[in-house]
């Protein structure tokens, strides 16, 4: 029987997933789901490179991932699994860290960014080198397929130049290429209208949101900068309000251009709409999630059970990597009554 290829990818417990994640992301896992076998990481480790602080909150932030993850139609047959309880994923870092320089951390563009945004000044070693950890996430598993935002493709690239100078130097083919593949929407931006939606920068909306928050952030969104007052013809093209049309109920976008275009549809009203129909969109989802979080033995049962199964692969790539490396020891492992 031929064995089905793999998907690696995953998010952060930082908080609850958003409609970013949706669109650049969750809606891939879900189409692939059948197709693939399907590993789902959330990286908590991942989380203290910038969130250090809030180390106490991981534990409920993974639960509320996991009832995201299943409100969003993942099955729970998938594997699902925290980075932290598979130590041999640090342990690959830390191997992997001996095949990348600092000049090439320093370059990476979404590191950049982050630092930037967050306000990182003086970067700790592991936020600069958490994509090499990244790396491990994705080549532990041997997975072939990414399903990513693009602010990730840098990390993808990373990765591949992992495997090509891990396979080079150590003369073995363990690894194989991953490919990315990127969402129908490749950066959604947040309500602020200026940034990328983030748990971090709180210009999201949350599957856990309830409709009456959605439509507090939606009214809260800018429009068209140009149109002044009421009466004054829109410009749909410019609205970043409009931009969530299209996106999220492409099949109103006519209507909604015209009336802007001719002054019959005010902002206010426009926002209003829209956040029915981001309500609308979101109902299902929403149920599910509900149905999830009201039952956390079984949302952590899902959880370990996929853990269990992701240390077994995981250690399986390992064994290879420390046999390639010429680390395994054979003699020690013989003293050690194995
Ligand atoms: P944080 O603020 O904690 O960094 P985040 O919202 O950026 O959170 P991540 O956990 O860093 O989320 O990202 C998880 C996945 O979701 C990645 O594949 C990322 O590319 C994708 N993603 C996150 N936000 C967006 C967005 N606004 N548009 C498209 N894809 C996104
Ligand atoms: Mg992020």
């Amino acid at each position: 029987m031929q064995h089905k290829k793999r998907i690696l990818t995953g998010d952060r417990p930082t908080g609850q997933l958003h409609l970013g994640h949706y669109v650049g992301t969750l809606k891939n896992r879900v189409r692939l789901q059948d197709d693939y076998d399907c590993f789902f990481i959330i990286a908590d480790l991942q989380m203290l490179t910038d969130h250090l602080e809030e180390y106490a909150s991981i534990e409920g932030n993974v639960f509320e991932v996991m009832c995201d993850y299943l409100g969003v139609g993942l099955r729970p047959e998938n594997t699902f699994f925290v980075q932290s309880q598979v130590p041999e994923l640090a342990e690959l870092t830390m191997y992997f860290s001996f095949l990348v320089t600092l000049a090439r951390l320093q370059r990476n563009p979404t590191v950049k960014d982050e630092a930037k945004t967050y306000g990182v000044t003086s970067m700790s070693y592991g936020f600069l080198g958490y994509p090499v950890s990244q790396a491990a996430d994705i080549l532990a598993f041997k997975a072939d397929l990414i399903p990513i935002g693009q602010d990730q493709l840098p990390h993808v690239e990373q990765t591949r130049e992992i495997v090509r100078s891990f396979n080079r130097i150590f003369d073995k083919e363990v690894f194989v290429l991953p490919q990315p593949l990127v969402g129908e929407v490749p950066i959604l931006v947040g309500t602020d209208g200026d940034n990328k939606m983030s748990k971090s920068l709180d210009n999201f909306i949350a599957f856990a949101h309830s409709p009456q928050e959605t439509e507090r952030r939606i009214l809260n969104m800018v429009t068209d900068h140009k149109r002044a007052y009421r009466k004054d013809p829109g410009h749909p093209d410019e609205c970043f309000t409009f931009r969530y049309w299209s996106i999220f109920s492409p099949s109103d976008t006519p209507l909604v251009c015209r009336e802007c275009e001719s002054a019959t549809r005010g902002c206010k009203e426009c926002k209003t709409q829209l956040a029915i129909k981001l309500n609308d969109y979101l109902v299902e989802i929403r149920e599910r999630r509900q149905q999830y979080a009201s039952q956390p033995d079984l949302v952590w049962d899902i959880l370990a059970t996929g853990t269990r199964r992701a240390r077994v692969v995981a250690a399986e790539t390992l064994a290879e990597v420390r046999e390639a490396m010429k680390i395994s020891f054979p003699q020690l492992l013989m003293k050690g009554g194995k």
